[in-house]
């Protein structure tokens, strides 16, 4: 009987944010002042409110700036392609973090590619994807959520060359550059979605398995190679009886036991990881702005 182990990605995460604060301060005392992240808000979405609060209170607690944009849901896209413009030309801004949704009235990739590649500490802009796969990581900024993934995955095995990696779901936030980013580590990479044949079948194949799917307890216990590695992205709000709610994952957390090698919990996965990695981007921008070695 294999014994499952939780992977904590809140201890995992803690370690990296006091990695990024020592780091901080040593580009202090260089440069003389702190790097700096802008988080832009378009409109008042309350769930978009929460995460822009939080980003903007672990920035400062690693010892970052934390500036805030707020424009309203009725500002026109060229209001908002004007702000980017003054952001990038903002010496004390190093990185720029645009929330998204934004209104339906934006196109969400034009204003992403409008950020100076430089600050563009999401990792979406095209360039940042482009460098992504060819294989140019000392270049690009890569999106926060999978580059968390993968420490995880790198704590538990430092190598992962030859092994089978099963990405489930293909958004540009998560699944495509979490794949790119496996790729890069020499995995067989085998990219499931919404269209794939034989869903359960593709993912018995994975030693490991990154399931980013948004549907609650979408993969079951018998869909798991016995060993397995997953990471679980998923973060679903389902009832839970008596008018409360919890938060589940997109793998059946309980079903997983004794069959997964290891996994994720959610929450305490793979979120903290992702806040965490915005800091280390937002650093790692300062220092490649300034031509620094990197710090960290
Ligand atoms: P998304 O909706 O953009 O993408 C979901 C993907 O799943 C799509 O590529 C789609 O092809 C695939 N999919 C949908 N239904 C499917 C099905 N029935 N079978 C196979 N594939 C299917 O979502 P996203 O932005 O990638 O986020 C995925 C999940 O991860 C969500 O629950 C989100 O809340 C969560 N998330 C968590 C963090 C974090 O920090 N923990 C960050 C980003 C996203």
């Amino acid at each position: 009987m294999i014994v499952t182990q939780r992977i904590d990605g809140k201890v995992r995460a803690e370690r990296l944010v006091a990695d990024v604060a020592a780091a901080t301060s040593k580009f202090k005392a260089e440069t003389g002042a702190a790097p700096g992240l802008c988080a832009v808000l378009v409109g008042d979405n309350p769930a978009s409110q929460i995460y822009v609060r939080n980003k903007g209170r672990a920035a400062v607690a690693a010892g970052i700036e934390s500036f805030q944009e707020t424009l309203p849901a009725t500002a026109s896209e060229a209001e908002l392609l004007r702000l980017v413009a003054e952001l990038n030309a903002d010496e004390r801004v190093d990185g720029i973090l645009v929330q998204l949704p934004l209104p339906k009235h934006m196109e969400p990739q034009r204003v992403i590619d409008a950020i100076d590649p430089k600050k563009d500490v999401d990792g979406f802009h095209v360039q940042n994807v482009g460098a992504l796969w060819s294989g140019g990581l000392d270049r690009a900024l890569v999106p926060c959520t999978p580059y968390g993934c993968l420490l995880l995955l790198r704590d538990l095995m430092p190598d992962l060359a030859g092994m089978e990696a099963v990405v489930l779901g293909r958004s540009n936030i998560v699944g495509k550059p979490m794949a790119a980013l496996l790729l890069a580590e020499n995995c067989t990479v085998t990219l499931v979605h919404s269209r794939s044949r034989s869903i359960p079948d593709l993912l018995r194949r994975a030693d490991i398995l990154v399931a980013a799917v948004g549907r609650a307890e979408f993969v079951r216990g018998d869909w798991i190679k016995p060993g397995a590695v997953i990471i679980d992205v998923g973060i679903n709000r389902v009832a839970a009886g008596e008018g409360k709610s919890k938060l589940v994952g997109d793998v059946a957390f309980a079903e997983a036991q004794g069959i997964a090698g290891a996994i994720t919990p959610v929450p305490g996965g793979v979120g903290p990881m992702t806040i965490a990695c915005l800091l280390r981007n937002t650093l790692l921008a300062a220092c490649r702005r300034r031509r620094m070695e990197s710090v960290l």
